[in-house]
Parts: C-alpha cells; structure tokens; sequence
C-alpha cells in the first residue's frame, strides 16, 4: 500500500479506536518543509460547531517508515484530544506537545502493541538528533520517564 493511503487508512482506524471525530483533511496543504503533520482548529461559520482539520506533507510521509507514520497520527490526534488551541502568545508549546506524545504512547501501546517498543525507540532518536528543537527534547526526556519508569 502507498503511503498516502496508509496515512489515511490509518488516521481513520486511529480515530475509531480513540473514539475521535475524524479530523476533516485541509484542503490547503501547505506545511513548513519540516513538519510531517499538524492538526488546527476552526469554528463554522454555519453550525457555530469546532471543526478539527489535518494537514500532511505528502513528501515526507512518502519517505517515512509505516510504523513513524502511525506515530504521527497518533500524537496529532493527540492534540486534538488534549490540547486546547489558545492564542500564540498564550501557548505553553512543551506542555501541549508533553500531552499530545503522552496520548500517542498510550494509545498505540493499548491499540498498536507491537509497535509500542518501536515508538519508544523513535522517542530515543530525538535525544541524539541535533537538528531536533528542544521543546521535543524535553517533551521526549518526559514521556519516555513516565512511560518507561527504571
Ligand atoms: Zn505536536
């Protein structure tokens, strides 16, 4: 299966297991070159209703494991579950970015098992990557601590 269609598949199978309104998939794609995924917030203008919308870099899915792919899903869905989308100046970036990866982990260790020892794994890497921002080092350093107590 190609990627493209992997990440919806999964984004839908994600959403039905977490019990989750389907994130409606932005018509405007368009990411900084370095993000994988983000998820934002908008109220219609016709129902008064919160809409959650999802935008991927379609490049960078393509180049990405299936398993990374699954990880990403799970902590954008992650924001949309825990994070309430405040004003920029307002935002305190480490502690919606700690609740949203503590959903993922979660979520893919009840739903996804097998792929549990994995995502702990990609956490790991991003200790050691020094182009990673460190809102994600300490958000990581975190989640791993409270996931995998020593
Ligand atoms: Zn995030």
């Amino acid at each position: 299966m190609d990627h493209i269609k992997y990440f919806e598949k999964t984004l839908k199978e994600v959403c039905r297991k977490t019990r989750t309104r389907m994130p409606a998939i932005a018509k405007d794609n368009r990411l900084g070159k370095n993000y994988v995924a983000s998820v934002f917030s908008g109220v219609s203008i016709k129902t008064g209703k919160i809409t959650y919308f999802m935008r991927y870099n379609k490049n960078l899915i393509n180049k990405m494991s299936k398993a990374n792919i699954l990880h990403v899903i799970c902590h954008e869905i992650g924001h949309v579950r825990t994070t309430t989308f405040e004003c920029e100046h307002k935002r305190n970036k480490i502690e919606e970015e700690y609740k949203a990866e503590r959903f993922a982990l979660r979520t893919i260790k009840k739903h996804f098992p097998k792929q549990y020892p994995h995502a702990i794994q990609y956490l790991k890497s991003f200790l050691d990557d020094y182009d990673r921002d460190e809102t994600y080092k300490k958000m990581a350093i975190r989640v791993i601590t409270e996931m995998e107590p020593k």
